[in-house]
């Protein structure tokens, strides 16, 4: 138990970084595919709050200089810019080493900050912005609610890298299920190049239970596609991306081609033929690495060339009773969504 707050998430990158809960849970809270502050109430913490969590962290950390420190939860940036700014300033007076402050950012949230506020937010020390854009494609965006068109997606990117911040554009394969993935994947590759963000980041879907796609699936609206379709979709994906410089990686444990990860525009044919590697798989080979991967034996597809694990994946396939592909993957999705 820490003597400060602390909210449930932040990014992947963010793993060693500083947290400091400015806000609590999302002031949105609608997305289809999202229960991370399911039922819970959005607040902005008071400054005054905020600064005593800002001192007992300097105190409980005081051997720690911390150069990265992550804002906490859902929006930071709905803050009124003068305490936003007031707690930048005072973070920075007790952690005099941060080199990259950075904060969860909402389209809608941005793209409400004149060009000369988001500036000056930015001298005072949040340069870096995580974006959930998801998909830049409106069927899919409108289909899993999320509040926002790929046009304002893309200007609140846009404006937000004119402010001189860094910015780390999320997106979520396998999001437009089987009825929107193509369209998915060319207006997310579309919008992608519109922003250049410095970084695009790419997780696949896991329906959570209790989750609009969930209800979806059930009343037959929405469809799963398989592991393979989604490979399809994220080559699809790259191939579209055209002269933008983002660096490009998968890099959660629910993705399933780990090893995809590189600077654009040098590595494009690089990440493209990885997908083709994985495309060019015997089936039998396929269903063994989506296994093994899912099962944690694999963690690249190299990891096949492994005798024993390929012959241990084989053994689960009868442990598990499977009898068709339906349930096949049904399993790999049900094992991919029980990541966090
Ligand atoms: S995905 Fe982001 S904006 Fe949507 S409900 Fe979840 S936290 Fe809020």
């Amino acid at each position: 138990m820490y003597p400060f707050e602390i909210g449930p998430i932040r990014p992947v990158d963010e793993a060693d970084s500083l947290l400091i809960r400015t806000t609590r849970n999302c002031p949105w809270n609608k997305c289809e595919f999202c229960v991370n502050y399911q039922h819970e109430n959005f607040s902005i913490r008071s400054v005054e709050e905020i600064k005593n969590d800002i001192e007992k962290t300097a105190n409980y950390y005081s051997n720690n200089r911390f150069e990265r420190c992550f804002l906490q939860d859902g929006d930071s940036l709905i803050m009124r810019t003068a305490d936003l700014l007031d707690i930048l300033t005072y973070l920075k007076t007790f952690f005099p080493d941060l080199k990259t402050i950075s904060s969860y950012g909402r389209a809608w949230s941005m793209s409400r900050k004149s060009p000369a506020e988001l500036n000056e937010i930015c001298e005072a020390g949040l340069n870096l912005l995580y974006c959930g854009m998801e998909s830049g494609a409106d069927e899919v965006l409108e289909m899993v609610n999320k509040g926002v068109s790929s046009k304002e997606i893309i200007s609140a990117g846009i404006h937000a890298k004119e402010a001189g911040m860094r910015l780390s554009e999320f997106v979520i394969s396998g999001l437009g299920g089987r009825e929107l993935w193509q369209v998915h994947a060319k207006e997310t590759a579309k919008a992608l190049n519109a922003i250049n963000a410095d970084k695009i980041r790419v997780l696949t879907i896991g329906v959570k239970p209790g989750s609009g796609l969930e209800q979806k699936i059930a009343d037959g609206s929405y469809t799963l596609q398989t592991e393979e379709n989604i490979i399809e979709e994220q080559k699809m994906m790259v191939h579209h991306l055209n002269g933008i410089t983002s660096h490009y990686a998968h890099h959660h444990a629910v993705d399933l081609l780990l090893e995809v990860r590189g600077q654009l525009p040098k590595d494009k044919d690089y990440l493209l033929s990885i997908f083709d590697r994985f495309l060019d798989l015997s089936d039998n080979y396929k269903r063994n690495f989506i296994l093994g991967r899912r099962l944690g034996f694999y963690n690249r597809l190299d990891d096949l060339h492994e005798r024993n694990n390929y012959n241990t994946v084989e053994k689960q396939f009868q442990k598990f009773g499977i009898n068709s592909n339906f349930e096949l993957e049904n399993l790999y999705h049900s094992l991919r969504s029980q990541i966090v």
